[in-house]
């Protein structure tokens, strides 16, 4: 059996025809320059432009290039899953391919996993060349994200990252998930998880693929890991806490009340706020708690219930 490659280069992209040969050449470059054995993954998310054609030219020159082409645009994460499904290389190191990540930085991150033992390296745009309304929002989305996900990360989003091959098989990227696969490795086990600072540069050709969506999206899918990863097996230990407390405090509210009725007979009920309360709270407790149930059974249906990553067997 040939020794296992050094490195897998993933890139995702969508209509980037112009950076692609400057990017290619360049991380040959690096790779030679190292000696690294490798190869470069282009995923061709639906472009309309000529990046197929370019890769075609470019594997043509170049047979480390390999290339897989969507029918239509499925987005970031989507490629970066069949990205990782095709990767060989014990190293995997995921790159933007409109050159504002730097391949320069790829002997450091693959140092960083071979020998500092790091199942995952994030990059960090320390110094960012993107424009002020990008920055800022970006600044407190890394902020709560690391508080939440208890991951000391400045740049969760950032392209730039470096990961062992069996991190990326075990890791699913889905919908837009790719801004949170640091926490899904460290659902799925992988805890040693670090951060390089890295050079960046401003766009160079075209433009960002993604608009102000991103930062409400970005939260709402942070949420859904959150959840996911904490009772995703276990849902009705969610739903049915909360279910229970809420119905215990409008039987509280309503009992409080009745006895009330019962002891001093002139009060009504009917037209006091803590009557609507106690109702409220009581549909609410119970919904939530049918939640439960429901999510219950759609756990027990679903094909990953009993999926566990083994890490050894002796
Ligand atoms: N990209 C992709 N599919 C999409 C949108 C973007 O493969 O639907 C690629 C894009 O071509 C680039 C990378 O994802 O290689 C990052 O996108 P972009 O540079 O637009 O994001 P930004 O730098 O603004 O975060
Ligand atoms: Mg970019």
């Amino acid at each position: 059996m040939p020794a296992q490659m050094n490195l897998s280069i993933v890139v995702p992209l969508k209509n980037e025809a112009e950076s692609l040969p400057e990017l290619e050449a360049w991380i040959r470059r690096v790779a030679q320059q190292h000696g690294y054995t490798y190869e470069i993954i282009f995923i061709d998310d639906g472009s309309t432009d000529a990046s197929w054609n370019t890769i075609g030219q470019l594997k043509a020159a170049n047979p480390k290039v390999r290339a897989i082409k969507f029918r239509r645009n499925y987005g970031k994460s989507a490629a970066l899953h069949v990205g990782f499904q095709a990767a060989r290389g014990q190293v995997v190191i995921t790159m933007d391919a409109d050159l504002q990540d730097s391949p320069d930085e790829i002997p450091e991150l693959y140092r960083m996993i071979v020998e500092d033992r790091f199942d995952l390296v994030s990059g960090w745009k320390k110094k960012r060349h993107d424009p002020l309304e990008k920055r800022l929002p970006s600044k407190l989305f890394n902020a709560v994200a690391s508080r939440m996900s208890g991951i000391r990360l400045h740049d969760f989003n950032c392209g730039l990252k470096a990961y062992r091959l069996p991190v990326v098989k075990a890791v699913e990227v889905y919908g837009e998930m790719h801004r949170w696969i640091p926490v899904l490795a460290k659902w799925a086990g992988f805890t040693r998880i670090g951060e390089k600072a890295v050079d960046h540069q401003a766009r160079k050709y075209g433009r960002s693929k993604f608009g102000w969506e991103r930062y409400i999206n970005g939260f709402l899918d942070l949420m859904s890991v959150y959840f996911v990863g904490k009772f995703g097996k276990r849902p009705m230990h969610f739903f049915g806490t909360l279910g229970v407390l809420s119905f215990l405090i409008g039987f509280g509210f309503l009992a409080y009340l009745s006895w009330e009725k019962l002891v001093y007979k002139e009060y009504g009920i009917a037209d006091r706020p803590l009557f609507y309360f106690g109702i409220l709270a009581l549909i609410i407790g119970t919904q939530l708690f049918l939640t439960g149930f429901i999510a219950e059974i759609a756990n027990r249906n679903s094909p990953g219930r009993n999926e566990y990553l083994i890490e050894q067997e002796i």
